[in-house]
């Protein structure tokens, strides 16, 4: 019997992306039974939502899910289907493997670095106050009553929880992974000088943590804008990353940037009873339907599924297809192309088929 697995195809490229990764991830001979849910706006269109209680359902039976992209629609009420999913199902670990290969528009080969990033507190927990609403007024009465500093009554609120579970586990799981995967270094990311309570529990609670790995990891800490500009100067100096969700948010897509664009910038949302696979990028919903972007962020992100199923030398032989793929440059899409107009791009399918054939 094969893995069962959920497949959320997206929308916007979400679904020629996704395509692209199944037809890869059967050619490794895997078997792998997918459960097809449509979420996002096909869903939408469908159930009047853009994320049926049959799709969680869906995700909790079989513990493992992939996704395309979806949209966040602005303005309709609804709330972001990826934050939803990660919440629902208590994925708190955000993890990125961010690396160079060979034949991308890298700027730099020494980038080799894994970011793990906290997924459900932060700035990023949703809880929001508009300004001048009755709530944000009642909440500035409050805080200006509990401290020295006057709010004016034009400021819209947003609130930075960062709890010591929340830090410890994701500060637990970047360092399991280090010692699993024969890394040597974690380095803490955080802006404790500034925000005490917040970014100084993530630093203290983090220290913590990794004394149990004294013996085994280096453990450093570095402030958040002094570690962007070394991760420039310098990438080789850093091994796994571990933030809070904004920062991480932010150095995922430098790092991205760095090693050659979203295009091929896996993630996997890691908790600890399910795990859910997707790209680093958007929807990109000018280039929808044109079959004409990077299915590889989609195709690496099956090469983490392959080895969270165990699934070990199926995962190391899609990714060294993969790599041969980047590097002869022959088969890839308009991004990997030195001028992005290369009338000799590959489409999405093309790219596909290019790594089905090194399999
Ligand atoms: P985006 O990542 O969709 O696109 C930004 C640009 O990056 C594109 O215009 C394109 O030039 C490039 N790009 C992205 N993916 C590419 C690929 N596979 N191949 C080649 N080039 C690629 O970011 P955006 O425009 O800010 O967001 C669009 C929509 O996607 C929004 O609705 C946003 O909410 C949503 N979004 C969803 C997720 C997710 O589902 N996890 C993540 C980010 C953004």
């Amino acid at each position: 019997m094969g893995h069962k697995v959920t497949l959320l195809p997206g929308d916007g490229i979400g679904p020629e992306v996704t395509a692209a990764m199944r037809q890869c991830v059967d050619v490794t001979g895997v078997k792998i039974d997918w459960e097809v849910h449509q979420v996002g706006e096909f869903a939408i269109k469908e159930h009047g939502t853009p994320m049926p209680a049959h799709v969680i359902e869906s995700i909790r039976k079989n513990k493992v899910a992939i996704k395309g992209p979806i949209v966040t629609p602005i303005g309709t009420g609804f709330r972001s289907v990826n934050v939803l999913l990660r919440q629902e199902l208590d994925l708190y670990a955000c993890v990125r493997p961010t690396k160079y290969y060979e034949g991308t528009q890298a700027k730099t080969d020494k980038l080799d670095i894994v970011i793990f990033r906290e997924n459900t507190e932060d700035l990023y927990a949703g809880i929001e106050f508009e300004k001048e609403s009755s709530e944000c007024l009642q909440l500035l009465a409050l805080i200006n009553k509990l401290q020295p500093k006057k709010l004016s009554r034009d400021v819209g609120i947003s609130i930075k929880p960062i709890s010591v579970k929340g830090t410890r586990r994701l500060i637990k799981a970047a360092c399991e992974y280090a010692v699993k995967n024969n890394r040597q270094k974690v380095t803490i990311v955080h802006k404790a000088n500034i925000m005490k309570y917040t970014d100084g529990l993530f630093l203290s609670e983090g220290l913590d943590v990794a004394k149990d790995y004294e013996d085994k990891l280096i453990v450093r800490d570095c402030i958040v804008d002094n570690l962007c500009m070394q991760l420039v100067q310098r990438p080789q100096h850093f091994d796994i990353l571990a933030c809070p969700n904004l920062y991480g948010d932010i150095v995922s897509d430098l790092c991205a940037g760095l090693v050659g664009g979203l295009g091929i910038a896996p993630g996997a949302n890691i908790g600890d009873q399910y795990a859910l696979f997707e790209p680093v990028h958007g929807s990109a919903p000018k280039y929808a339907g044109l079959n004409k972007c990077n299915p590889t962020a989609t195709i690496l992100s099956a090469v983490l599924m392959l080895q969270y199923l165990n699934e070990m030398d199926a995962a190391h032989r899609l990714e060294a297809a993969v790599k041969a793929v980047l590097k002869e440059g022959k088969h890839v899409t308009y991004d990997l192309k030195t001028n992005r107009d290369d009338p000799s791009a590959a489409s999405t399918t093309q790219m596909a088929d290019a790594i089905c054939a090194k399999l």
